[in-house]
């Protein structure tokens, strides 16, 4: 994870590997309100853990329903049986459309009912998203809906006193043309009313978003309601119709996050290596499924079958393509991009509804996609662009929109544009390549928490595209302290090439092998079977299988270290690991000879230094703490005799590169060592400096 407020993306020349997709956002709150409005015990299997889903996960649980989550992550929801137990509730819903319409619906509807008041209110943003369409369509039947703020936004109150009856006798008319999740929300509201006779449903005007319908009326048979429609007009829940709990239910992988992956492997996955996408295959029920048509159109070769696909790139550059988006929305967005790598300009139409998104995304995408370098026009219901005749270093903004951030990753394989379309991109390479700065990455939590840790799980650039930040110094002078600081902020890997030295020493130990016996420690330095903790193991180490996070920092095993590493042999064999840490996103690599020898080229180095009196005192305070004797002339000794060693020695001495900027942080916190470097490498960034705020694009205006 990275803690800064941006995230910088270097210049990514491949994709292969397998990727793991998240939950459905769009199945994972109708299952949830449809769990919550049912009888008896759900148990909602592979659920979306995000933003918009925990919103609706208390919202439910402040209406009385009971969430319980096993230890196997399955979310079992106890629902309401259609009963309201409580009756008076506020419910924030942050941005999350697919829990603001469907509960405003339902809420409406049991409360004209069964008696109570429901405020249910967003963050600013989704006070701007209309909700005008649903209000007309249940004010009629007799729901007492009050909108708080503008009228046709949220906030709303929904009201009604105990014994009302609806007027569902005559069709119930909605609007189909901004947005489907109006229809949605009435056929997962209505059924709760449909006791005593047929519930008809009409759509006034173009149902746009049709495959969100389909997604909506499958859960609907999933739960018991079985919906007649004809020609998607007209829909009819039937007479009796009650909602009954499926006991079970697997919530997809999302297909508009498959979007991102497969528009990487149209794009990157070549030499015959294919990116795999789990969790969501062809068989699937989300209408986003047929981006893969769109993807296949362009170029991309795609395999797949039931809850996998497997992307490789099969035409390069991707065929310029015009297309009428109607009926994948949310993954038009991926081929806007995916059109940065055409060959000529690509169309989308079909897209008014971008417009009153987690932010106008016609605006947004527009303005993104023109800093880095396309061409890009824009219309009410269009989007075409031209793909840059030169890349910009770009800084780009997200507007609080999860699919901005995501979509504008791609933006990064832009290492491979350009590449001659005859040598299916392969001998222009390495390209300079141009890094991409994302502001605001964490909005992706919306939907894809993880998306960025997947995105470089499987993406490659070549080392010269991957920047490395080394921090050198001697013996206690803080340099592993800033180091992980750096690595942490920066979202970056951490190389503590001590640690190689320290483990090397400690199996030489193990096996009884002299620490001078060159080639003996060598050989165990070449085949060190050493592993890293990762997420929730971060810290902790193991070697040959044995954890042994504390032995390594031990002093005697740093002395072990500093002779083992005096050995040309040894530290050629270490020499290949070390280089293998430098991957995508960057590397922050701490050490003694990490700027001179081993990342000659990093584009900032750092030499931390402090004084003997300071660092012997820093480690005495260590060690102390941890409850090990120490005293402070003895570690000032120790500390001398190991950097001398460290110095002297013939091979990679101790010194900093001549590039190197001098740090002493006798007298500087950690906090401001961390700020001083951050700043330094600031200053190298090709990127504009950071705008204040900026929250929406040009043109965007309040509806
Ligand atoms: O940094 P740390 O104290 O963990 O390093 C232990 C020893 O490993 C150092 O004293 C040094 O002799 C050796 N070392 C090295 N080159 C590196 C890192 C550590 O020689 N890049």
């Amino acid at each position: 994870m990275y803690e800064l407020p941006f995230l910088d993306l270097p210049a990514l020349d491949g994709a292969s590997g397998t990727v793991r997709l998240p939950g459905s956002k769009s199945i994972s709150n109708r299952v949830l309100l449809l769990a919550g409005l049912c009888a008896g015990t759900t148990a909602v299997h592979d659920l979306l853990a995000s933003d918009d889903t925990r919103v609706m996960l208390a919202a439910l649980q402040a209406l009385g329903c009971a969430l319980r989550t096993d230890a196997d992550g399955v979310v079992h929801v106890t629902g309401l049986g259609g009963q309201l137990a409580v009756h008076e509730a506020r419910l924030f819903l942050g941005n999350a459309g697919t829990a603001m319409r469907p509960l405003a619906a339902a809420l409406a509807v049991l409360a004209a009912t069964q008696g109570g008041s429901f405020e249910l209110s967003g963050v600013p943003r989704m006070h701007e998203r209309p909700i005008a369409d649903l209000v007309d369509a249940l004010r009629p039947l007799g729901c007492g809906i009050d909108e708080l703020g503008a009228p046709g936004y949220p906030p709303l109150r929904l009201h009604g006193t105990a014994g009302g009856r609806l007027q569902t006798r005559q069709p119930i008319r909605v609007r189909g043309d901004v947005s489907s999740q109006f229809l949605t929300a009435l056929l997962m509201a209505l059924p709760l009313v449909a006791g005593e006779h047929d519930v008809v449903i009409e759509v006034v005007g173009e149902l746009i978003s049709k495959p969100y319908i389909e997604i909506t009326l499958n859960l609907l048979a999933r739960f018991g309601i079985e919906v007649q429609h004809q020609a998607w007009q007209r829909f009819t829940i039937g007479r009796g119709s009650r909602y009954r709990s499926p006991g079970a239910i697997h919530v997809e992988g999302d297909a508009s996050s498959a979007s991102y992956f497969i528009a990487a492997g149209a794009i990157a996955a070549r030499d015959g290596a294919a990116l795999r996408i789990e969790g969501v295959g062809l068989d699937s029920i989300q209408g986003d499924i047929r981006f893969v048509d769109a993807a296949r159109a362009m170029g991309a070769q795609v395999r797949g079958g039931p809850g996998w696909l497997e992307v490789q790139r099969g035409r390069w550059p991707l065929a310029a393509l015009t297309l009428d988006c109607k009926h994948i929305p949310d993954a038009a967005m991926t081929l806007a991009v995916m059109g940065l790598y055409a060959d000529g300009p690509t169309r989308l139409s079909g897209i008014a509804s971008w417009r009153v998104k987690e932010t106008d995304r016609i605006a947004a995408m527009a303005a993104e996609l023109r800093k880095v370098g396309a061409q890009v026009s824009e219309g009410p219901d269009f989007i075409e662009v031209t793909p840059p005749l030169d890349w910009r270093a770009a800084t780009i903004q997200t507007y609080d929109d999860h699919r901005m951030a995501m979509c504008l990753s791609l933006a990064s394989f832009n290492a491979l544009a350009g590449a001659s379309p005859a040598s299916g991109g392969r001998d222009s390479l390495p390209v300079p390549g141009r890094p991409v700065r994302i502001l605001d990455p964490r909005c992706v939590g919306k939907t894809f928490p993880d998306y960025f840790e997947a995105l470089f799980g499987v993406a490659h650039a070549t080392p010269e595209n991957v920047p490395v930040i080394t921090v050198d110094g001697p013996t206690a002078s803080g340099k592993g302290t800033l180091a992980a600081a750096l690595a942490a902020a920066l979202g970056w890997h951490l190389l503590d090439s001590g640690a190689l030295y320290r483990a090397t020493g400690l199996v030489a130990q193990w096996d009884g092998v002299s620490p001078d016996d060159e080639a003996a420690v060598a050989r165990l330095a070449a085949a060190l079977d050493l592993r890293f903790g990762q997420g929730g193991e971060s810290g902790r180490t193991w070697l040959r299988g044995r954890e042994v996070s504390e032995d390594l920092r031990l002093e005697a095993t740093g002395v072990l270290a500093s002779r083992v590493s005096a050995l040309p042999a040894v530290r050629k064999a270490l020499h290949g690991l070390q280089l293998a840490w430098r991957k995508v996103p960057g590397l922050v690599a701490d050490g003694r000879d990490m700027g001179t020898v081993v990342f000659p080229d990093a584009p900032l180095k750092v030499f931390l230094t402090a004084s003997p009196a300071q660092r012997a005192q820093r480690r005495h305070k260590q060690l102390i703490s941890k409850g090990i004797p120490a005293n402070i002339a003895d570690l000032r000794a120790d500390l001398e005799a190991r950097d001398a060693r460290d110095r002297m020695r013939s091979v990679a001495p101790l010194k900093p590169a001549e590039d190197a900027l001098l740090l002493d942080n006798s007298d500087l916190s950690i906090e401001d060592s961390v700020a001083q470097v951050l700043g330094w490498w600031e200053q190298r960034r090709p990127f504009d400096a950071l705008p204040s705020v900026a929250a929406r694009p040009p043109g965007a205006s309040s509806p």
